[in-house]
């Protein structure tokens, strides 16, 4: 055959591909769950604070769609469920405890560097593919759902959610709020001319500064139109940042007013607030915010107001103690350290407080990359402060309803998402038992897909594990 000489003869002469191809193809979207019928489960039940024994949990599409006592016809029974095998799993070794929430990680911090201040400062690329085993750390300490506090983006959340990368579902806010001078500005001291103040863009991965009220609404509808679910903002000092006194207030009531505005407005489910102090606490619920992080010099009286106003308090105690061991002791400044100290005490009343005014406490880990197994040493800290039931109540359902999803997350009834864990010990009993990873969680499924299992008959269909 003699060659083409022509454009047209070439396509008339070459036949397509693949003409079926899918051009919008996500290929690493999962095929659909599984389903699978768990047997004579030891139920966990947050909101009761009960076990429920011999308990059916029929899952499907990634939700459970049936919880029952375990009749005779389970057991005996084949079942199938849109056209597939029900898959049956002898749950009566474990307790079934709906997956954990933490609602106060980074995920944009990641490994690589010896300081805090190094863990969030890296090229936002190298953080974003780095942020990928942050998430799937944290999935395999069984937090099938964590809420970011300044840092993800919704990319994380599509990433999580469609299983490109393992991980828990991601509630994000993108970059936390911070007036000049307040928590979230990493500019040096010594940096005259702020120039990476320039597009309100603090160099950091994690905050973004806005100054006056114009600068508030442009910021925080810039963050809406990210995507962000709620936005966060810093009213007192921090730790890690340089000069900020820890009793300083951040942020004028005018300002956080019209970003509580622009929250409201464009649906996003609150403002969360960076607070250390009972003034800087007032100062937030007067500006409309509803969340306070870190909390840790709350008063009887401010606690009271929280709990009369409805404002959620996620602490974050493990990280005081964390940061004056090795090898972590090396991760603050000294100045940091002191700090540290002061709301390291006041935390550990500032949660009974919280607690006794009747306050929707939630669990919060502050955990970055290099602090990953800092994320269930909190249960170790809270075991010492709170009862058992109460601190799982505030890592699963009081979790879920900040995050906006009460009756989704943080509980396994009828309706929920199917992300659970397979555990030796009842955390009911024995909260710390959540710290002990190798020996007590023996297994967790996100979406209803088995993501960590340490049990032979059942191998995970995502791995989250980095072997
Ligand atoms: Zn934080």
């Amino acid at each position: 055959m003699a060659p083409v000489t022509s454009f047209e003869e070439l396509k008339t002469a070459i036949y397509p591909p693949n003409p079926t191809y899918d051009i919008a193809d996500r290929p690493w979207l999962p095929p659909t769950q599984k389903p699978y019928l768990l047997l004579n489960a030891n139920l966990v039940d947050p909101r009761a604070g009960v076990v429920h024994k011999g308990t059916s949990l029929h899952l499907a599409g990634g939700k459970v769609v049936r919880v029952a006592p375990t009749t005779a016809q389970d057991l005996t029974t084949e079942f199938r469920c849109a056209g597939q095998m029900v898959e049956k799993i002898d749950a009566s070794k474990y307790f079934v405890c709906p997956g954990l929430i933490d609602c106060h990680v980074h995920v944009m911090a990641v490994h690589g560097s010896a300081t805090l201040h190094g863990a969030f400062t890296f090229p936002h690329e190298t953080a974003i593919f780095r942020s990928a085993g942050t998430l799937r750390g944290m999935l395999s300490n069984g937090f099938t759902t964590v809420r970011d506090t300044g840092g993800a983006t919704i990319a994380h959340a599509q990433a999580t959610e469609e299983f490109l990368i393992p991980g828990p579902r991601v509630f994000q806010g993108g970059r936390m709020l911070s007036q000049t001078g307040g928590h979230g500005d990493d500019t040096e001291v010594w940096n005259d001319s702020h120039c990476c103040r320039s597009n309100g863009i603090a160099n950091s991965a994690l905050g973004r500064l806005c100054d006056g009220v114009p600068e508030c609404l442009q910021a925080a509808r810039d963050n809406m139109r990210k995507g962000a679910q709620h936005l966060k903002v810093c009213t007192s000092g921090g730790i890690a940042s340089a000069t900020d006194k820890l009793e300083s207030l951040q942020f004028t009531v005018e300002e956080l007013q019209a970003i509580t505005t622009v929250n409201k407005n464009m649906g996003g489910t609150l403002v969360t607030a960076h607070c250390y102090t009972a003034e800087g606490i007032r100062h937030a619920i007067a500006g409309g915010v509803r969340g306070i992080e870190h909390g840790n010099m709350i008063d009887p009286e401010t606690a009271q107001l929280m709990a009369e106003k409805g404002v959620f308090l996620t602490p974050t105690l493990a990280l005081h103690t964390f940061v004056t061991m090795p090898p972590y002791d090396k991760f603050e400044t000294p100045d940091g350290l002191r700090k540290n100290a002061i709301v390291g005490d006041a935390g550990i009343r500032g949660i009974r407080h919280a607690e006794e005014a009747g306050v929707t406490v939630c669990y919060g880990t502050d955990t970055t990359g290099p602090t990953l197994v800092m994320q269930t040493y909190e249960f170790v800290v809270r075991s010492k402060i709170l009862p058992s039931p109460a601190v799982l109540r505030q890592a699963t359902i009081n979790g879920a309803k900040q995050v906006g999803m009460e009756g989704k997350l943080g509980e396994l009834v009828e309706g929920s998402f199917a992300d659970l864990l397979f555990l030796n010990k009842n955390p009911l009993e024995d909260i710390a038992s959540l710290d002990r990873i190798n020996e007590n969680l023996m297994m967790v499924m996100k979406d209803g897909r088995i993501v960590k299992s340490q049990i032979d008959s059942l191998r995970p269909e995502r791995n989250c594990e980095w072997n």
